[in-house]
């Protein structure tokens, strides 16, 4: 069977968790997009890990972990985190990398990094990954797919027209040193030598595991917001976010993925710019974020401190719809003990109307939060196993949630560790 687990909100829900639980007991887990922009926080037995692009199955001995077609792959930085696994003990993972996937190119992080400079206030917050530079070359096509690395005489003649025509927006855009197309075929080569052990034909290797009934896991990266299509664009990301793309950027058939989980955060963080209409700010911000997630809400992979907001159904309960989600799981709920009220937001006011439609951004950015107030529990609830020994006000918090998102909430997670979890 194949199952996916994707965000409902902006990122950080504590997917990684999630996840780690399932790719316990899944023969394959795939990355199908992004790239090293994002990072999962995983917490077992070897230590705590911020995986970055590999799939959470990498610490199980039973599980093969693919980069799917649809990732933007960084070689290099591929190899350190398999390697950095290894240096911390933990057994060498099987990883198939597709001969489909695309290669991040040192100068999509260059010109992710320049074109942020260029925009200077008016920037997007990238994380300077290489993800936008990458994904406009993939559907420009002048992208370099990890098959196109075999093939030396046509990678060179690629290559060389790749930095004629790169070294224009360097010279006159940017201002900035010029590629030399000798270097950068260098590099490739170097690229290709690196992902060789691991690439594979992904898709048929998936026929077959489908076939035998393998249990098989996409792993999302980020949230329905920040879709391109579907989210508040154009603060998103530059793949899809959502269930339905496991299918083109792993390379299975849509109507496989029987089980959708959408992780959603019992509050709300956001990293970059963007509308986000329960945002907090001061005293009160920094409070939640302190008490957030597993030591605070800082970005995994930048360290930058996340905006912080109260818990918006309204954003939430579209983010499960264009999931497609067939249950949810709420997570970092713990950390809201020490409120003596919880506001989750139910509705948006726009000039004068309240909608509870998520609305395009143009609307979105108008949109004042309107809230209901729910009682707090006002304790430590880490440490519980069973739904009806939470506190009742905290019972009355996830149920009300889970009205508001018209979707069962089959998984409470109340602490960081993948034990701290309750099924209902
Ligand atoms: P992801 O990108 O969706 O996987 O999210 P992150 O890796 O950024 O996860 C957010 C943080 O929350 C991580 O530090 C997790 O260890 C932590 N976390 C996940 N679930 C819980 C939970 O239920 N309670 C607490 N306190 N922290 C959690």
């Amino acid at each position: 069977m194949v199952r996916a687990i994707v965000g409902a909100n902006w990122g950080d829900e504590g997917k990684g968790k999630i996840t780690d639980m399932l790719a316990k007991e899944s023969d394959v887990v795939i990355r199908y997009q992004g790239g090293s922009n994002a990072g999962h926080t995983i917490i077992n037995h070897y230590g705590k890990f911020a995986l970055h692009l590999l799939p959470s199955g990498v610490f199980y001995g039973h599980t093969t972990n693919i980069i799917g077609n649809g990732v933007a792959l960084n070689i290099p930085y591929l190899a350190e985190e398999i390697d950095s696994l290894e240096k911390r003990g933990v057994p060498k993972p099987k990883v198939y990398v597709s001969d489909r996937a695309q290669v991040m190119m040192p100068y999509h992080m260059l010109m992710d990094a320049y074109e942020e400079e260029r925009l200077g206030g008016k920037s997007f917050g990238s994380t300077k990954s290489g993800i936008a530079p990458f994904y406009s070359d993939k559907y420009a096509k002048t992208g370099f797919q990890v098959s196109e690395l075999f093939y030396p005489d046509p990678l060179w003649e690629k290559v060389k027209a790749t930095c004629e025509y790169k070294n224009v927006l360097l010279e006159h855009l940017y201002h900035k040193p010029l590629l030399v197309a000798e270097e950068l075929y260098a590099t490739l080569l170097s690229y290709r030598d690196m992902v060789a052990p691991y690439v594979q034909d992904v898709s048929a290797f998936l026929h077959g595991a489908i076939k035998e009934g393998k249990e098989i896991l996409l792993e999302g990266q980020l949230g329905a917001l920040k879709d391109p299509d579907h989210g508040i664009y154009p603060m998103v990301t530059s793949s899809s976010t959502l269930a339905a793309f496991g299918a083109i950027g792993a390379g299975l058939p849509p109507y496989e993925i029987k089980s959708i989980t959408a992780v959603v955060k019992a509050y709300s963080s956001a990293v970059g710019a963007g509308a986000f209409v329960t945002e907090i700010f001061g005293e009160e911000a920094a409070e939640l974020r302190n008490r957030g997630g597993d030591g605070g809400e800082y970005g995994a992979t930048t360290g930058r401190p996340r905006r912080m907001g109260w818990f918006d159904a309204v954003a939430s309960r579209y983010g499960c719809r264009i999931q497609g989600a067939t249950e949810a799981a709420l997570t970092v709920l713990d950390v809201l003990g020490y409120l003596d009220e919880l506001p989750v937001c139910v509705g948006y006011e726009v000039d004068g109307e309240v909608t509870g439609e998520f609305p395009t951004t143009g609307k979105l950015m108008l949109a004042k939060p309107v809230y209901a107030m729910l009682p707090g529990w006002k304790c430590e609830i880490r440490g519980i196993r069973e739904y009806g020994k939470l506190p009742e006000n905290c019972r009355r918090y996830i149920e009300f949630i889970e009205r508001e998102l018209e979707v069962p909430i089959r998984l409470v997670s109340n602490g960081p560790g993948r034990d701290e979890i309750i099924v209902r």
